[in-house]
């Protein structure tokens, strides 16, 4: 069997294999990275737009991101990380559209209000000290909270709300739709243009196994072809979404 050698490999095509290999080509363009699929394209699975619902989280709307503690107070901690990560994430994305003019921002993120919306007391309290605790902190300033029937109609339109419920909203401006699906081929089309980079489609990797010198051995199917190949890389990477643990479970490592 031909064994081909890279430095990195990415298995699935995913977003979170396509930003790696981005952030990894960003850091040293002399590491030859190489992402498998198993599907005729990338981007087909969770990260396609049809497949997810493509809020770019950020905390704003999140309920589960502020639980309430003990003392029945709103932990905010979660929700600020969240919000922290979303930021780098939108840094890494101005910085790869300023870099390249191929990278085009306006095909995957649109600015949408990010709204919650709660009925009875007892979850409209809940979302009151949410706001009050949130719209204290730099990254939520602005947020909003209503419990106007008029206000909450104009927010969303869409949200049929009887004259006998008792309600509430927070709204905040500046939330984000992302199109994974179409940031995924935005970030392969710069990725492409290194020699250093590429993608194979319709191959599916079947086994993983550590060597001695602690390299990975990755036995690869492609589904065309029905060859079976195997490739050596100095790091792997296993975005396979949800076929990642059964992957994690087939690998053999070499303890010392
Ligand atoms: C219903 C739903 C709603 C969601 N809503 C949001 C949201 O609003 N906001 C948000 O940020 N996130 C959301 N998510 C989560 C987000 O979609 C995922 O976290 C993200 O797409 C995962 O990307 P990934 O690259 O890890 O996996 P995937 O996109 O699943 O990619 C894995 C890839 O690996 C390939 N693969 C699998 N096994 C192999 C193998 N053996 N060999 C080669 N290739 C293989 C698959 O074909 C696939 O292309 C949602 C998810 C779901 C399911």
């Amino acid at each position: 069997m031909v064994t081909i050698k890279k430095d990195v490999v990415c298995i699935g095509g995913g977003i979170m294999s396509v930003t790696l290999a981005k952030l990894i080509q960003e850091l040293d363009p002399n590491i030859n990275i190489t992402i498998y699929e198993k599907l005729s394209s990338c981007a087909l699975e969770s990260t396609q737009s049809i497949n997810n619902a493509g809020t770019g989280h950020a905390g704003f709307c999140e309920l589960n991101y502020t639980p309430l503690n003990k003392r029945k107070e709103v932990n905010i901690e979660r929700a600020l990380k969240i919000n922290r990560e979303f930021e780098v994430s939108l840094q890494f994305w101005s910085f790869l559209a300023r870099k390249y003019k191929a990278f085009k921002p306006k095909s995957f993120i649109t600015q949408v209000p990010h709204i919650s919306f709660v009925k009875g007391e007892k979850d409209i309290s809940f979302l009151k000290k949410r706001y009050e605790a949130l719209s204290k902190t730099l990254s939520f300033k602005g947020m909003e909270f209503s419990r106007n029937k008029e206000t909450i109609k104009k927010w969303a339109p869409l949200i049929d709300v009887k004259s006998k419920d008792e309600v509430a909203m927070t709204k905040y401006e500046y939330g984000s739709d992302v199109d994974f699906e179409s940031l995924s081929h935005e970030m392969l089309k710069i990725l492409s243009k290194s020699k250093k980079f590429s993608v194979h489609t319709d191959n599916e990797i079947k086994s993983i196994s550590q060597k001695k010198d602690q390299t990975w051995n990755i036995k690869i199917f492609n589904i065309k072809t029905k060859d079976t190949f195997l490739v050596n890389a100095k790091f792997i990477f296993i975005g396979a979404g949800g076929s990642t643990i059964h992957l994690l479970q087939k690998v053999t490592l070499k303890i010392k």
